[in-house]
Formats: C-alpha cells, sequence, structure tokens
C-alpha cells in the first residue's frame, strides 16, 4: 500500500512538474530504488510499547531536573541517570548486539541556568561502523533525558517531562534496540544528553568533544517533544511530524557566505538537506506519517540540542512532533481554573511515536549504509543553456552509481533525479544554472544512497 502510495506520488509530483515545466526542458522521473527489504524488518521490529514503557519509567522518577537530587534512589536526574545506563548495558546484551555502552561525564560550568559547577552526564551506546576507510564518519541521534517545572530553576517540584523529553529518549533507545546488530558502513551514536533545559549543555558538550576527537557528524538528529498529539486548543495530528533545519548555517566563514549568496542557496545547507533526506528515506518505512521539511531552524524563538551541534559546524536537525501541547510543556502538573497542566505520560501517544521512530530507523540506516558523499560540488556553466557540475573525483569503490537531483528554482524539494554511471562530473543540457538547483549523490549497488550535495563553489 504505501509503496504504491509513494511511487504515485512521486509520479504524479513529477507528471505535475513535467506539466509545469516544459518550456525548461525537463527529463525523466526520479529513479528511486525500492524500499530495502533488511530496513524493512528491522523498522518492522519497533513496538509501541517498549516506548511506552520507557517514557512511564522515566516519568516515574518525579523530577528530572539537572540540578535536582543524584542520591535518592527513586527520585531525581541520579536515579534516572542509572536507570538509563542499566539500559544501555542491557542493549549491549541483546542475541548479536554490535552496541558498546558510554558514559561521559563533565563539569558543567556555573552560569545564567546553573548556580554552581555541576557534574552532568551523557550516556548512550556506540554502533561502531565497519568500513575501514571511514572510521571518523558518524551519526547522532539524541533525545535529552533531562525535564523542568515552569521555573527552569525550580529542583524540587514534580516534572515528569514524559513528552519532553522521555519521547525522544525512548525514539533513541528503540532505535538503538532494533539497530542493535546492524552492520552500517559507519558508526551511529545513540544518545541521551544532559542539562538540555538548562542551556542545551549536554549537546554542546558532545559536540565539541566529537569535533576535537576529529569525528565527522555526517548527521545529528535531535528527537525532542515526539509523543504528542493533541494540541490545548484541541487540534490533534497523527498522520505527520515536523523537521526543523537552519537553511543558512550559523557558521559560516565568509568565504562560504559569498559562495552561498552567488548561488543563492539560502534553502540548501547541508542540514536543509539532512531533514530532506530523513523525509526521503524515512517515509518510506512507516504507514501515514508524512515528514514536513520547515523552512526554519527550530520553532519561533526557541531552540533545541541540534543548534549545539549547528555551533560546531555540525550538520543537524530536529524532529518533533506537529502538534505541541503548551499547557502539558514545562509545566508543575496541576489543575487550575478547570485546565489539567504537566508532561504527564497518560498524554504520550506511543503508537505516533513508533511510526516517527520506524521512518528515523529506516533513514538512518539508508545513510549509514550509504557510500561516501560527493565533494567540493563545482556548479559551472552560468549564462550558457546547459548548468554544468563537477565534484572530487571519488575514491569509495562501493560507490556503483550517482543521482544528480534537481528541483526548479521555485520549489522547495528534490522533484527530479537521474541516475548516472560514477564519474567526476555532469552536464545538464537544457537546465540552465538560473532556474534549477542541482545536487549530486553517490549510491551503492542495493541502493543506499549518501545525502546530497549541493554546489558549495561556482565559476
Ligand atoms: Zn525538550
Amino acid at each position: 500500500m504505501r509503496i504504491a502510495a509513494y511511487l504515485s506520488l512521486t509520479l504524479a509530483l513529477v507528471l505535475n512538474a513535467q506539466q509545469v515545466q516544459a518550456p525548461l526542458a525537463p527529463q525523466g522521473p526520479p529513479n528511486q530504488p525500492p524500499p530495502n527489504s533488511y530496513t524493512r524488518i528491522m523498522t518492522g521490529h519497533v513496538e509501541a510499547s517498549r516506548l511506552r514503557r520507557a517514557v512511564e519509567r522515566l516519568a516515574s522518577f518525579g523530577t528530572r531536573h539537572s540540578l535536582s537530587t543524584t542520591v535518592l534512589e527513586n527520585r531525581g536526574i541520579g536515579a534516572a541517570r542509572r536507570w538509563l545506563l542499566a539500559e544501555t548495558r542491557s542493549l549491549a546484551m541483546l542475541p548479536g548486539s554490535r552496541l558498546v555502552p558510554f558514559e561521559d561525564p563533565f563539569v558543567a560550568e556555573a552560569g545564567p541556568r546553573v548556580p554552581k559547577p555541576t557534574e552532568m552526564v551523557n550516556l548512550g551506546v556506540i554502533l561502531p561502523g565497519l568500513d575501514p576507510s571511514r572510521k571518523r564518519d558518524a551519526l547522532v541521534v539524541a533525545g535529552h533525558y533531562d525535564s523542568r517545572a515552569t521555573d527552569v530553576m525550580d529542583v524540587e517540584s514534580d516534572a515528569p517531562g514524559a513528552v519532553d523529553d522521555a519521547s525522544g529518549v525512548a525514539l533513541v533507545l528503540e532505535m538503538a534496540y532494533v539497530m542493535a546488530a546492524d552492520r552500517t558502513a559507519i558508526s551511529i551514536y545513540f544518545v541521551a544528553t544532559a542539562g538540555e533545559e538548562q542551556g542545551l549543555l549536554g549537546a554542546a558538550h558532545l559536540a565539541r568533544r566529537l569535533k576535537a576527537e576529529g569525528i565527522n557528524v555526517v548527521g545529528m538528529l535531535a528527537a525532542d517533544c515526539v509523543g504528542n498529539v493533541t494540541s490545548a486548543s484541541g487540534a490533534k495530528a497523527t498522520t505527520s511530524v515536523r523537521l526543523f533545519s537552519e537553511g543558512v548555517p550559523s557558521q559560516e566563514t565568509e568565504a562560504q557566505k559569498k559562495a552561498r549568496e552567488a548561488l543563492g542557496a539560502e534553502n540548501d545547507s547541508p542540514s536543509r538537506e539532512f531533514a530532506r533526506y530523513l523525509k526521503h528515506f524515512g517515509e518510506r518505512y512507516a504507514e501515514n506519517l508524512e515528514c514536513l521539511v520547515m523552512l526554519r531552524r527550530d520553532r519561533v524563538g526557541r531552540g533545541g540540542d541540534h543548534l549545539a551541534f549547528n555551533r560546531e559546524g555540525f550538520t543537524a536537525a530536529r524532529v518533533t512532533e506537529t502538534q505541541e501541547n503548551f499547557d502539558r510543556q514545562h509545566q508543575v502538573p496541576r489543575i487550575e481554573g478547570g485546565r489539567t497542566y504537566g508532561d504527564s505520560p497518560a498524554f504520550f501517544d506511543p503508537g505516533y511515536c513508533a511510526k516517527i521512530t520506524r521512518e528515523m530507523v529506516g533513514a538512518f540506516h539508508h545513510l549509514a549504509m550509504a557510500p561516501e558523499a560527493p565533494r567540493n560540488v563545482t556548479l559551472s556553466g552560468a549564462a550558457t543553456t546547459d548548468g554544468q557540475l563537477r565534484w572530487t573525483p571519488f575514491t569509495d569503490p562501493r560507490i556503483a552509481s550517482i543521482v544528480v537531483y534537481r528541483r526548479r528554482a521555485d520549489s522547495v524539494a528534490w522533484t527530479e533525479g537521474q541516475v548516472l554511471p560514477p564519474s567526476d562530473h555532469a552536464t545538464l543540457p537544457g537546465m540552465g544554472t538560473d532556474n534549477y538547483f542541482f545536487a549530486v549523490a553517490t549510491r551503492d549497488q542495493e541502493g543506499f544512497e549518501s545525502l546530497p550535495a549541493v554546489p558549495t563553489r561556482v565559476d
């Protein structure tokens, strides 16, 4: 059903594009490989019951405020952390599991939301990549395990944080569970980050650490609030989820800025391509869940762990439910004026979270299996009728073909793709540089595709 729907939608888009684009001589439809059967089996293992159990357990610690008690057995951030640590060890003990648990304590310096230096701990599991030539490439998926009450400095009140963000942590644990025995080319870090509510502290520490270790983060996904389906006004959304990503890189150099302006690439940052990729490959692996590629880095005036990765120059995006409920987030649980406040597990929808998890497992598996992406893509042919692309010659022997994506310059998503034999250049007759955007991806024999690389130079 889903495959047929996807293909017919794609076909409709292409036919539509061809009608609209007739004067610009478009070429054939996107040549997409079918959903991978192994990926499909893996995504089929995602279970709502495990997601529910993790959310209920995390909420049971009363508060997971970063400055709350670390000594009580059943309450506070320390108890939550010990439970998570035990979970990561269980993941490593699963039959055939290749997961390696890690625990990374650090001292958060005193700051606006941290009165005195405080030890915080990121933890999780790593799935080590198997391609020896890409030891330094990695993907990261993270949920934050801290929570907060109405007052961000209130360490005593209940702050169950079921949706924000036990749901994201549950998604991360479930991804690790179903991918435990996966044999990916590059590594995947499944992380529960600390101190998000106190200023993205855990994510910032992790991003700096990975950068210092020379790890190339191919993509980082922050799963934050992935289980609420009803807004405070009663609007419901169970069939879509939002992907947020920066359009203009927050850390671009002066030279990169010049190139972006020359190319008009404000909607083509690496993070935006990552979000498009998550949609493109994720949507094949869940029934009835559309990924909305939002054209902003986060909700208005708000942020999350992905921004800490952007700040280190890494590619990153955020996945979040379409309808948030502001009576539940960041609220002490209570009933006031007939309204119920607080982030209770009763409002977590495990079936919805399971669909999101399936899509993210699908997209992550595709990307972790994919060959190396093209580098240094240059666009030339300005003021001629034919666009020309060239890039650094490939060294990855797994590359079986390349895909040249394009979209008309007034559209937001790739609508067409041309599959070509491996090469270090492509000429696009009749497709001038000004009326299209282009990107190049690599594909292996099984159809696993890299992130599309957009031109970063023009000549
Ligand atoms: Zn959050």
